[in-house]
C-alpha cells in the first residue's frame, strides 16, 4: 500500500516513510492510493474479534510495510484493557470501545477509556508505539513539538512517555488550561517529556511552533517531529473503532448504521468515511459542531469558509473550536473524484485566506452519495442535553458528545426510521467539570486512581511568547 499526496505534486511514499512527518512536501495530505476493500466474508469473520484482532485486520491493510508479527506485537501491547481502564461501572474494560444503550437505537460509543480520558488516546497511544519501532529500527530519534490547548497535549504525552528516541516540547497557554487537564500534563515525572507554559494564548503557542518548523536548519539539526491531527497513522487507528461500533449496534451485516461524531478538526469523522469508503454499511454520518460552524456551514451550503483565527469563538466544547478543518482536504480529494488538480485550485484558494464554493457545480451533485449531515449545538443545546442524557438515561457525558447527541438526536427524528444511531463519545466528563456544574450543580465523578490529581508535584517551565527562548529551551534539551 502506497500513500499520495492530495495535492499530487509527491511522489507515492510507504506508510513508515509517512509515519514521523507531517504535510506531504506539496503541501497536501497523505492518502492510501485506493481504499482497501473489506469483503462481506471478512466482515462476518470480523464480527467475533476481540479489539486488538480486529486492530490488526484492518490496520494490515494499510500497513504493508511493517512484517506481520512485528505489527501484530505493536497492535496487541496497544489496545489492553489495562491501559483502557476507565471505562463506567459495569462495562466490560477488555471490549476498549463499550457500547452503552441509551434508548433503543440510540447508542453511545465509549472512546475516552485510555490514559487521557479523551478519543485521542485511541490513536495516540498506537503512534507511540509505533514511533519508538520505527527510530529504532532506523536507528534514529525526534523531538516532538507541539502546542495545546488541552486533550491533544496530553494525549501526545501519555503515549510518547518513557519511549526511546523520543522527546516531547509542549506548548500551552499559562493558566487557561482547568486545572484538571494542568495536573495530568504537568504531573507527569518521566525525562522525555518538557511542558513549557506560555504567557499568552493558544495562538501564540501555535505561533511558536510554525515558526520554529519554518526554521529549516534548526528543524533539520534537532530533527524537529509533530504528531497532529493531519497524521494518517492517527486518522487508520479510528478507522478501527467505527468497525467495532458497527458490530455491537448490529446482530448481522446486513444492518446499517449510522455515527454522529463530534467534530472539530475533521480527524475523527474523516476516519468514519474511511470505514464507509472501505465497505462498511454506514448509512449516515451525522457531523456536529460546536458555535464554530465552518463544517455545518459547508454540508448545508457548499460552500467552505474557514474563518478568521479571530472569529473562532471561544465554547465550552473547547476541543472543538477550530477555524478551519485540518483533515478536511480529505475529504475534498474523494468529493473531487480523486483529481489533485480541482483540490489544488480549491486550497489555492483557502491557503489565502479564502473560500470556495460548489454551488451550481457538480461536486455538489455528487456531496449525498457520500451520507454525510450536520448540524451544530450551542452552550445551552450542551447544557439541556447534559441534563436530558442524566436525568433520562442516567448517564453523565461530556460538552462534546453532548453536542454530538444533540445532532444525533435531531436528525433521528428527520432521518432513516430504524437505523441503529452510535454516538461517539469523545472525551469523558471529569474533564470539564466547570460545565458540568453549570449543567446539574453537581461534581462530575472520576476514577478513583485519579483522585488527588491535582495534588501532585508539577514540573512545567513557564516562558514569554518568545521564538528565542523556546528555541534555546529545546537546543539544550534535544
Ligand atoms: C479533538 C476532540 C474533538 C474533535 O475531533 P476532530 O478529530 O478534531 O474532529 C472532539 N471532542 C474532543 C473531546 C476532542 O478532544
Amino acid at each position: 500500500m502506497m500513500y499520495i499526496s492530495t495535492r499530487g505534486q509527491s511522489p507515492p511514499r510507504a506508510f513508515c516513510d509517512i509515519l514521523l512527518g507531517g504535510l506531504a512536501p506539496d503541501g497536501g495530505l497523505y492518502l492510501p492510493e485506493a481504499y482497501p476493500q473489506v469483503t462481506r466474508a471478512e466482515l462476518d469473520a470480523w464480527r467475533a474479534l476481540p479489539y486488538h484482532a480486529l486492530a490488526l485486520r484492518v490496520l494490515e491493510k494499510f500497513i504493508t510495510d511493517i512484517p506481520a508479527c512485528d505489527l501484530k506485537a505493536i497492535v496487541v501491547r496497544t489496545y489492553t484493557a489495562q491501559t483502557y481502564r476507565w471505562c463506567r461501572p459495569g462495562r466490560d474494560a477488555s471490549d476498549i470501545t463499550p457500547l452503552t444503550t441509551l434508548e433503543p437505537g440510540l447508542h453511545l460509543l465509549e472512546l475516552s477509556n485510555g490514559p487521557t480520558l479523551a478519543f485521542k488516546d485511541m490513536a495516540m497511544q498506537l503512534l507511540g508505539n509505533l514511533f519508538e519501532y520505527v527510530l529504532e529500527k532506523r536507528g534514529e530519534s525526534i523531538n516532538i513539538l507541539g502546542a495545546t490547548s488541552g486533550d491533544t497535549g496530553s494525549a501526545a504525552e501519555y503515549a510518547m512517555r518513557g519511549k526511546r528516541g523520543v522527546k516531547v516540547f509542549m506548548l500551552s497557554p499559562h493558566g487557561l488550561m482547568s486545572d484538571f487537564q494542568r495536573a495530568q500534563m504537568y504531573s507527569l515525572p518521566d525525562a522525555n517529556i518538557f511542558n513549557i507554559a506560555i504567557r499568552g494564548m493558544f495562538d501564540d503557542c501555535q505561533d511558536i511552533v510554525k515558526s520554529v518548523s519554518n526554521d529549516a536548519d534548526f528543524k533539520a539539526r534537532y530533527r524537529i517531529g509533530a504528531v497532529n491531527s493531519i497524521n494518517w497513522a492517527r486518522v487508520a487507528a479510528q478507522v478501527v473503532y467505527y468497525f467495532k461500533g458497527y458490530f455491537a449496534a448490529t446482530r448481522s451485516n446486513d444492518e446499517q448504521v449510522a455515527f454522529a461524531v463530534p467534530s472539530g478538526n475533521f480527524g475523527n469523522i474523516c476516519a468514519g468515511h474511511v470505514a464507509r469508503m472501505m465497505g462498511l454499511p454506514v448509512a449516515r454520518l451525522v457531523l456536529a459542531t460546536n458555535e464554530n460552524d465552518v463544517l455545518d456551514e459547508f454540508f448545508r451550503s457548499g460552500v467552505y469558509r474557514p474563518r478568521a483565527t479571530a472569529e473562532t469563538r471561544v465554547t465550552s466544547s473547547p476541543s472543538m473550536d477550530i477555524s478551519k478543518a485540518s483533515n478536511f482536504e480529505r475529504f475534498a480529494f474523494d468529493l473531487a473524484g480523486r483529481d489533485a488538480a480541482v483540490v489544488r485550485e480549491w486550497w489555492s484558494s483557502v491557503d489565502a485566506g479564502g473560500s470556495f464554493d460548489l454551488r451550481g457545480t457538480p461536486y455538489m451533485a455528487r456531496l449525498p452519495e457520500f451520507r454525510f449531515v450536520s448540524g451544530t449545538s450551542s452552550h445551552a443545546d450542551r447544557l439541556a442535553t447534559i441534563r436530558a442524557a442524566w436525568e433520562k438515561y442516567g448517564v453523565l457525558i461530556d460538552p462534546h458528545t453532548a453536542d454530538g447527541l444533540k445532532v444525533a438526536q435531531v436528525h433521528r427524528e428527520l432521518g432513516e426510521a430504524g437505523v441503529p444511531m452510535v454516538v461517539l463519545e469523545t472525551a469523558q466528563p471529569v474533564k470539564f467539570a466547570e460545565t458540568i456544574r453549570e449543567a446539574l450543580g453537581r461534581e462530575p465523578g472520576r476514577p478513583r486512581e485519579l483522585e488527588g490529581l491535582e495534588a501532585l508535584p508539577q514540573r512545567v517551565e513557564v516562558m514569554e511568547a518568545d521564538v528565542g527562548a523556546v528555541k534555546a529551551f529545546i537546543a539544550a534539551r534535544a
